[in-house]
């Protein structure tokens, strides 16, 4: 945990229009004051960032929140039940909330959540704003889950990390659209069945060929340079395998045990180990479509998906 110096320090750079990434539970990520143009156009420019990809808002608390989204029931639900945490609610965008239209790519909706790590916790408390923050990777390589993962990637292109150690949750916030039914957008950190104990019944879930409703939900995501094979019971002489659960010959296993959660936290973790190691190909032990499973699936997916460059 850095010392109070350095979160004054860190603010500053926020407020001076610098970008600044910071741990989150989910993953690290790049933050840039949310109301200032400039800062948030050296986001993309950084990350190589497609600017149609709008970006989630990190926020304080709940009353922070109702600054830039038209507040409702269901979201003071919802952010009452799950906030601070890895989750976050897509609402219609205050018309006086400020923000530079770049970080919703001028959609009519704000995607804004309350991070839980005490890190990212006291960086909004000292910066009192509203940081705009994707994850800190090039765009379409892996997520980072260490301070380390943010230098290697982004090293020359940021002014500051703040270093708060491994990443618990390990996958990106769990995306849910409140419009007129509640829609999950992309799984993530907050399993998909938490939500529908608080919601009372089924969630609808976002269809792939829906642009609008998912902006920039590309399907080659989360990449290393290697090719990724999913659902591998056996491997070749070739391959290297991502184990999951009780297998064999496993050059590194997301959790031996079959634990979703320490899979979840180590999914990122071991492919940017796997990436540093070579480009020989790897093959991923089949894991199971439930909880954060879910989340893990649907990166390993985007890891495996053909690529466009
Ligand atoms: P990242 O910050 O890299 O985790 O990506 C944020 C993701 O949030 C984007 O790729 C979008 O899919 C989603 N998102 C952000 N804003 C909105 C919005 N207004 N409506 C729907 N999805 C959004
Ligand atoms: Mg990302």
């Amino acid at each position: 945990m850095p010392d109070t110096e350095g979160f004054v320090r860190a603010a500053h750079v926020l407020g001076a229009g610098g970008l600044v990434s910071f741990p989150t539970e989910t993953v690290y990520g790049l933050g840039a004051d949310a109301r200032q143009d400039a800062a948030v156009a050296r986001i993309f420019e950084a990350k190589q960032r497609p600017t149609f990809n709008p970006l989630i808002v990190h926020v304080a608390d709940i009353d922070a929140a109702k600054r830039y989204v038209i507040w409702t029931d269901l979201a003071d639900r919802l952010a009452t039940a799950f906030w601070p945490g890895p989750l976050t609610l897509v609402l219609p965008l205050r018309q006086d909330a400020g923000l530079s239209p770049l970080v919703t790519a001028d959609l009519p909706t704000l995607a804004i959540r309350v991070p839980a790590h005490p890190v990212a916790q006291r960086l909004l408390a000292e910066f009192d704003g509203p940081v705009a923050a994707p994850s800190a990777n090039p765009s379409g390589k892996i997520s980072p889950t260490q301070a380390q993962h943010v230098i290697d990637g982004l090293t020359g292109r940021i002014e500051a990390v703040v270093d708060g150690g491994a990443c618990g949750v390990g996958v990106e916030s769990t995306i849910l659209g409140l419009g007129d039914a509640p829609t999950l957008l992309r799984p993530g950190g907050l399993p998909q069945e938490a939500l529908e104990i608080a919601l009372g019944g089924p969630l609808a879930t976002r269809s792939e060929a829906d642009p609008l409703t998912a902006p920039g939900q590309m399907l080659s995501h989360y990449a290393p340079g290697a090719t990724v094979r999913l659902n591998a019971t056996e491997t070749s002489d070739h391959e290297r395998l991502l184990g999951f659960g009780n297998v064999e010959g496993a050059t590194l296993n997301l959790s031996p045990a079959a634990d979703l959660v320490e899979a979840a936290a180590n999914l990122f973790l071991h492919l940017h180990a796997l990436d540093a190691q070579s480009d020989a190909p790897i093959a991923v032990s089949p894991v199971p479509d439930i909880g954060l499973g879910r989340a893990i699936n649907d990166r390993l997916r985007r890891a495996a998906a053909p690529r466009d460059h």
